[in-house]
Formats: C-alpha cells, structure tokens, sequence
C-alpha cells in the first residue's frame, strides 16, 4: 500500500514543469486532504458546496480552492469569498451570477468555460461552436469580475484511447483556434484543464495545462 504523499509525489514527479495538479479531493475526509497538504499539495478540486464550505474552513488558508462541479446559482454566493477558480462555468447565466457576487466581495474569479466533447449525454457545458462564439473581447468587457482563463473538458469514459485521443485533440484545436483569435493578445488565457486519473497522461500528450485528479490520489470515492 502507498500512501496519499507518496502518491502524491510519484505523479507531480511524472508531470512536465508546464502542467499543474488539481487534487480532487470530493467525497474523501478532511484528514485525506491534510495528508496530501502536508505532502506539499497546494490546489484541490471539489464538487459540492457545502462539502467545500467544510473543508475550507479546516484547511490551512493557502490552499487554492477549485471548483469543478455543476454549481447553482443561489450557491455562488457562499464561495466567491474564498474561491480561486471556477472550473465548470456551463452557462452564460452562471457567469452572470460569478461576475455579480465578486463585485460584491471585490474580487476578480478566475473562470474556465467548461466545454462538452464527450460522447455521455450531459446537460451541462458549451459545445465547441457555442464556445468560439461567446468568448469575444466584448464579452470579456461585460463581465469585469471574472477573467476567464481557458477551457475545461472531460473525455468519454472509455478504454477507447483513439477516441479519449479524438476529444483530447478536439480541446487542443479549440484552445489554440481562441489563442490565436479572440483571446489573441490576452496573456491570462493559458488555461487548458483536461486530464483526469485514467487519461491524464494522454491528455498532457495533447497539451493540457492543469490535469484533475482524485482517484489515483485518495482512493475510490464513497458515494
Ligand atoms: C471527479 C472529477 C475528476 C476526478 O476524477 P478521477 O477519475 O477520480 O481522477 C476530475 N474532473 C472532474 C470535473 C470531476 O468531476
């Protein structure tokens, strides 16, 4: 048996420089998240709001929260104070939401669009097209209090590693298609977060910048 730190170290070990590590510690105990912040571990990820008011209140106060699930509107509120990025910003509306509860804390909130490539059914995320329409100069204008940083995406759950490749190369293309047109210039868009336990390292093979992991960290999730 391993331990969290040495797990730990073993993947930050494996990670190119550029890449950084999201340790997504939803549904695991706080003592699980001590464990790998004593290893050194900086960045977690979570899912659920009131889970992460918890944890955020028992962990020390340099850890960089993530926020990588559906959130609901009404529950902006509670994390804006603290957040340091929100990953899974799937509609227009939530943006809207983020961009008014950070005015009114003074902060500016970190973003990435979330985008759906995958071949699940889901509700949540902009297509490719959606995507490259929205994010324009003017949008960015429009919403002073979030500074979108790039884009997240989540290959199909699969052992098909062409088609994890096919969604891989598919958030590349749209990544850099934005680099070099409407965030041209715009040097905080740097952002490509895809890569989760069974397909991380495919996804730093085709560029990711921040890959999201739990299972190979802390174990199988306890529903
Ligand atoms: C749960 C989750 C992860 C981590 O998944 P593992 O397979 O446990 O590494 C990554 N990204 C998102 C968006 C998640 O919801």
């Amino acid at each position: 048996m391993t331990t969290i730190a040495q797990r730990i170290e073993s993947i930050q070990a494996s990670l190119p420089q550029s890449v950084k590590l999201v340790a997504v510690s939803k549904f695991h105990p706080v003592e699980a998240l001590q464990d790998a912040y004593a290893a050194g571990q900086r960045i977690f990820g979570e899912s659920r709001v009131q889970e992460l008011q918890v944890k955020q209140e028992l962990l020390p106060k340099d850890v960089e929260w993530h926020f990588i699930g559906h959130l609901q509107t009404n529950k902006v509120k509670y994390i804006v104070p603290y957040i340091s990025m929100i990953q899974s910003v799937d509609s227009i509306h939530i943006l809207q939401e983020i961009n008014k509860q950070a005015q009114r804390v003074g902060r500016v909130i970190d973003c990435l669009l979330e985008v759906h490539v995958a071949q699940e059914e889901t509700k949540y995320g902009f297509s490719v097209s959606e995507c490259v329409a929205l994010l324009s100069p003017s949008l960015l204008s429009e919403y002073p209090f979030v500074r979108i940083r790039g884009i997240m995406g989540m290959a199909t759950y699969t052992d098909d590693q062409e088609q994890i490749a096919l969604e891989f190369s598919c958030l590349k293309n749209l990544f850099d298609t934005l680099c070099k047109g409407s965030m041209e210039g715009i040097t905080y868009f740097d952002t490509l977060s895809m890569g989760m336990s069974h397909d991380y390292q495919l996804a730093i093979k085709y560029g990711s910048t921040m890959v999201r992991i739990g299972t190979t960290i802390f174990g199988e999730r306890v529903y």
